[in-house]
This record gives structure tokens, sequence and C-alpha cells, in this order.
């Protein structure tokens, strides 16, 4: 390997530490509260995990848990009772949903002010026009994870593979509107290989387990790998094949202990960004 390792883990816990200490200086504690529905396995582990690291930072986190068969017309009275609720500055709803529910009707609930997630279509017209709030925790987290490698992002060519509202398109934005030269490339995308061979940034979120061949990594590129993928002799692997990407890149992230543990850090920052603005 000469690769060097971007350790999301520590990066991430080293930002969580600093935004505990500034949420003790600053007196208050932020409120978050997260809407789980039905019994999605991953997303168990997820809101548990978000949940847990929101008190060790010193936010009060609740977690509602409702049953898959719960009527849209009743999550829609929660959010709506959140929203009103001084207590709450920051609220997501945990995706995937059952089906029968449209996460594009919930999210659209929210408050803008308490989007955590980034996810409504104010918060992401504002990204889509260069005017950036509050963005989405994971293609964030990918961000803090550049910025430790020293890349100029100004000029530079970045490849994103995967085009999915919650990672690849905002994270094509947050790249746009820092002036990297960006090529975003989809299931549709003819040659994928050839357009990333050109980045000296890979964002791999397909969520497509070894998609990300040596072939397709530039020489001292730098590559960041949001896949989690779980193989059926249960290993979590990324969309990006390490040990040959590794060869090649000069920076690149592991999984798990990648960009994992930065979505949880951003979502605590985040949910202080929002507290902070709420109280201005
Ligand atoms: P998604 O299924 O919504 O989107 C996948 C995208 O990849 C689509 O836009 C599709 O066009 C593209 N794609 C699929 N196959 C492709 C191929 N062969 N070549 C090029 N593009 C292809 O997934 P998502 O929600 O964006 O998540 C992507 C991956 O990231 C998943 O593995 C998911 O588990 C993971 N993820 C990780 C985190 C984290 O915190 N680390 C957060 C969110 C998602």
């Amino acid at each position: 390997m000469t690769a060097r390792l971007l350790d999301g883990k520590a990066i991430a816990a080293r930002r969580r530490a600093a935004l505990a200490a500034r949420i003790r200086e600053a007196g208050f504690t932020p409120g978050l509260a997260v809407i789980r529905v039905g019994e999605d396995p991953a997303s168990a582990v997820y809101v548990r995990n978000k949940a847990r690291a929101a008190r060790e930072a010193g936010i009060a986190a609740t977690t509602h848990h409702l049953p898959a068969e719960t009527p849209e017309a009743e999550l829609l009275a929660l959010i709506a009772r959140l929203n009103a609720d001084a207590a709450v500055d920051a609220l997501l709803v945990q995706l995937p949903l059952p089906a029968g529910l449209s996460a594009e009707r919930l999210i659209a609930a929210i408050d803008p002010a308490k989007d955590v997630d980034g996810f409504h279509p104010v918060n992401a017209g504002h990204l889509a026009l260069g005017m950036e709030g509050i963005v989405p925790c994971t293609p964030a987290g990918v961000l803090a994870l550049i910025a430790e490698t020293g890349l100029d992002l100004k000029g530079a060519r970045a490849a994103v593979i995967g085009r999915s509202r919650i990672v690849g398109r905002p994270m094509a934005l947050l790249l746009l509107n820092r002036d990297a030269t960006v090529t975003l490339i989809h299931s549709r995308s003819r040659d994928p290989a050839a357009l990333c061979r050109e980045a000296d940034l890979v964002v791999a979120a397909a969520g497509k387990p070894g998609l990300v061949g040596a072939e397709w990594i530039r020489e001292g590129a730098v590559v960041i790998d949001v896949g989690i993928n779980r193989l059926p002799d249960g290993r979590l692997v990324g969309d990006v094949d390490f040990a040959a990407c590794a060869e090649r890149a000069s920076w690149i992230t592991p999984v798990p202990g990648g960009v994992g543990p930065m979505t949880i850090a951003l979502l605590l920052e985040n949910t202080f960004t929002l507290a902070l603005a709420r109280r201005r």
C-alpha cells in the first residue's frame, strides 16, 4: 500500500470532542429528534449510534420509533408537533421508510430551519444555487475528510460516482461550489472507468461492492469510499477495491472507519448550527 489512510474514525472523534467543548461553552442543551419507522435493521443501528453520539456531545436526543403500519397522516402530525416544540432544534426522519410512506412528503413537512439532514427542498435548493446553509451530513463529512488531505479543490478534477439525493448529487454540488471541475458518474454513464481516471479526487457512492478498481484511479488521486455494502459472508465493504486502489491513490478511506463516523460527527455539528441559529 502506498496511499496514506484517511482515518475517519479518529478525525470524527476529534471533531466530536471539539463540538462537545463548544456546546459546554455555549451553556445550553441543543435538542435533536429522530423519527424511525418500521424495523429496518441497519436503520436501528444508525439511529442508536446517532442518539448515543448526540448524548456524548451534550445534545438531548429523543428517538420516536413507530411501527411500519403507522399512517402517513400520523407521522405528519408528529412532525408538526416537533416543528412546534421549542426544545427541538433539529429533526430528521431516518431513511429508508417502509413501503407506502412518501419520504418526499415527510421531508417536505419538516421545518427547513430544523432540517438537520439538509434534505428539505428549500435547503437542497439553496445548495444547488450555491447559497449553502445546512447541507447533508454524509457529503459534508466527505468534505471534512478532503480538507485533511490538503487537496486544493479549486480547479481540481473530481469524479463523484452516484447521483442520489442524499449523497452523490449534494456531493457534486458542494465540490462545484468550491470550484472543482466535477464529473458526475451514474449507472447510465458510458465508460465510467475512463471518466474516473481523469480525476484528482474520487468520491464513490454507488452502493456496489468492488465497483471501483485500480484502473479507475489516476496515480496520486484522493479516494473517498462512501459505500457500505454487506457481503453474503457478513463482511462490510465499500465500493472501492481497497487493496488495489491503495497502490495508486495518495490518500484512501477504509470501510468501515472512513466516511461512516464522519456522517455522525457532521450530524451533531449540523444540530449545533441549527440550535445556534434559532437562538440568534
Ligand atoms: P442509491 O442507491 O440511492 O444511489 C446509488 C447511485 O449510484 C445511483 O445514483 C446510481 O445511478 C449509481 N450507480 C449504481 N450503480 C452504478 C454503477 N455501476 N456505476 C456508476 N454508478 C452507479 O444509494 P445512496 O443512498 O446514495 O448510497 C450509496 C452508498 O453509500 C450505499 O452503499 C450506502 O450504504 C452508502 N452510504 C453511506 C453513508 C455513510 O455514512 N458512510 C451514508 C449514506 C449512504
